[in-house]
């Protein structure tokens, strides 16, 4: 008879080194063995988005070579997990299953309902708090409550002291032939493609998929463009961003290890310039962790608008509308350049989010929930909580006390695409229209058709102040 085995439950920590559920289940047994469930009820979700599927798969691919050389091995298991995790663990005998948590509603009802089975059957449980440096009860206000709004959470969360990584898994021991079996059994089968899954996503990812290929762009963007950042995360058609949000989505990456690059960064700058690139930087990973502790606390949030106005707003929802700004064919060069890069990468620039949720929700009168929804449906980083926090930002309906919050799209372009560099890049049809006109869009109507490009779909003057006296009747 031999040891019996710990289970490890990867969902959003496709890494085996600075894990800490993992390091923890290493620390109390050599013989630890992953499992990941394919789980239908997300992957079949109507906002699934085939590249972040392929980049889901990617992941588990290069884990399940990392478990190997650790010693051990990834169980891929295709099963609803509150069925399909105590099946697997009681047929291998497991003591015990750890795991990290999250923060989403059904994740969380989700692992509930895994705890139970598991403790009926015997088997003990142990969680961590991996994926943020500060679990989500863990910064609050002086009146015990949890932050709604980002200064003073960002304030706080700065000064507080943060974790180092922990180390990786090593030196575990595999399981047996007749585990193996049991394993399999139990409904453990070959990792798919994504073809097997229904889905298709022919191009390459901006990020390739795995833990080196994180910590690679990490190191990358650690050593340089960091300390450019205040200033070049605004420009699209620049590479200043670090383009890690699938790794920190997928937990490819320690968000410790992140913050331990940045400690290092930070003893290397030699101007302002560069320590406050390492600020600001700071301050996007506490953004994504602001929007994690929102939407544990207001789980609410994942259905509708947080604010009670915007829960009865009349949007206009033309579909039209909504499905021009999907293909990027509003006519609005800024706006159609970013949903083009969204449509064909599966990823887009900040600043650009930004533009073009204004522009469907103040300009379009759209719902914010379908822009939300086709968001998730495209990204490879697509995340409920940062993508709803996102939305809700731009539709000025969620935890921001800032009510209104217009972007105008020539202003933006002449701001941050100032050469339309961007503009050319992904609506090549306009590529020999004069800068001036790109980034303005005052572009003739004779210019337009000469280039197949579509004429404005609404004026956004009139838009926007029917939109503004539709706000000012809900707010009354
Ligand atoms: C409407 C809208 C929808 C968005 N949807 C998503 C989404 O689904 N998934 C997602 O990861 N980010 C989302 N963001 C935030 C942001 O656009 C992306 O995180 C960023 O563009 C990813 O590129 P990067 O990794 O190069 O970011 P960097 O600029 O290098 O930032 C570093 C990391 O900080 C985090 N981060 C940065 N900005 C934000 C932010 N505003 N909110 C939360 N986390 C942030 C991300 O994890 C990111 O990888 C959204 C923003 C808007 C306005």
């Amino acid at each position: 008879m031999t040891d019996p085995s710990i289970l490890f439950w990867h969902r959003r920590d496709l890494r085996l080194g600075d894990n800490l559920g993992l390091a923890k289940a290493r620390d109390r047994s050599a013989k630890v063995v992953g499992v990941f469930c394919l789980d239908p009820q997300i992957l079949q979700a109507d906002d699934i988005a085939p590249a972040r599927v392929k980049y889901l798969l990617g992941c588990l691919q290069d884990l399940q070579k990392s478990y190997t050389r650790a010693g051990s091995e990834l169980l891929i298991l295709h099963a609803n997990p509150d069925q399909g995790i105590p099946k697997l663990a009681s047929a291998l005998g497991a003591r015990a299953v750890y795991w990290n948590l999250d923060v989403e509603p059904y994740s969380q009802q989700r692992d509930r309902a895994v705890r139970t089975a598991l403790e009926r059957d015997k088997i003990e449980v142990y969680t961590f708090w991996d994926q943020l440096l500060h679990e989500p009860d863990a910064i609050r206000t002086s009146t015990d409550k949890p932050y709604t709004v980002y200064t003073p959470f960002w304030k706080n969360w700065a000064k507080r002291d943060k974790a180092e990584p922990v180390p990786a898994l090593d030196g575990a021991i595999a399981l047996s032939e007749s585990e193996r079996q049991r394993a399999r059994n139990a409904g453990v089968r070959e990792l798919p493609e994504l073809a097997e899954l229904g889905l298709t996503w022919d191009a390459d990812l901006l990020l390739e998929p795995g833990e080196n290929a994180a910590r690679e762009q990490l190191e990358w963007f650690c050593d340089r463009p960091i300390f450019d950042y205040d200033e070049q995360r605004n420009f699209p058609a620049q590479n200043g961003t670090s383009s890690l949000s699938a790794a920190l989505k997928f937990g490819a990456i320690g968000i410790r290890t992140v913050w331990a690059a940045t400690v290092e960064a930070e003893g290397r700058c030699r101007s302002d310039e560069a320590r406050q690139g390492v600020e600001t930087w700071r301050k996007e990973l506490a953004w994504r962790e602001f929007y994690q502790q929102v939407m544990y606390h207001f789980p609410e949030l994942a259905e509708g608008p947080y604010r009670d106005r915007w829960k009865d707003f009349p949007w206009e929802n033309n579909e039209a509308h909504f499905q021009a700004w999907c293909e990027g064919r509003t006519g609005y060069p800024i706006v159609d350049a970013a949903m083009r890069q969204l449509n064909a990468t599966g990823w887009m620039h900040n600043r650009c989010r930004m533009i073009v949720a204004s522009f469907l929700t103040k300009d379009l009168i759209v719902d914010w929930r379908k822009g939300e929804k086709y968001f998730m449906q495209k990204l490879f980083d697509g995340d409920l909580s940062a993508n709803n926090g996102g939305w809700q930002w731009s539709a000025s309906s969620g935890m921001d006390p800032k009510p209104l919050r217009i972007f105008n799209p020539s202003s933006q372009a002449q701001k941050y695409d100032p050469e339309a560099e961007y503009i050319r890049q992904w609506v090549p049809e306009l590529a020999s229209v004069d800068t001036e006109c790109l980034i303005s869009g005052k572009i003739s109507p004779l210019e337009r058709e000469a280039c197949g490009y579509p004429q404005a779909i609404v004026d956004r003057k009139v838009q926007v102040k029917r939109f503004k006296a539709i706000y000012a009747e809900v707010k009354r």
